[in-house]
């Protein structure tokens, strides 16, 4: 799957989104070290802690179908006007499967950057 299908994809599974409060449908598709995708949509709870980001489900997703090694994310939102970066707390989920790229749609076309200039020095154990 190229670049363009992956954001494809994201905005695809952005329409399953459950976000009745942000109203803010986010998508986001997982490629893992086998080019197998795996997708996810935000779902937000009323108790707005337990909410969880598309990129996180995803990658829920990705390793409970059993990938360990990712190394692509694409993530869309389809209500936003501006481009939505994934939070800190999905960048340091991508540093624990060693996530290589990620894509991020915005209303100009997608940006692409490294995991390494969106979260530098992200928290790993010593191998
Ligand atoms: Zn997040």
């Amino acid at each position: 799957m190229d670049d363009r299908a992956l954001i494809a994809a994201a905005r695809e599974a952005a329409r399953h989104a459950y976000a009745p409060y942000s109203g803010f449908r986010v998508g986001a598709v997982v490629v893992d070290a086998d080019g197998k995708a795996y997708s996810g949509a935000n779902l937000e709870n009323s108790a707005y802690p337990s909410t969880v980001c598309a990129e996180a489900a995803a990658i829920a997703h990705a390793v409970s179908s059993g990938a360990r090694k990712l190394d692509t994310v694409a993530v869309a939102c389809i209500d936003a006007d501006e481009i939505g970066y994934p939070c800190g707390n999905c960048r340091q989920m991508m540093v624990e499967f060693g996530v290589d790229r990620v894509l991020v749609d915005g209303p100009d076309g997608h940006v692409e950057h490294t995991l390494e200039e969106l979260i530098p020095h992200g928290f790993k154990f010593a191998e």
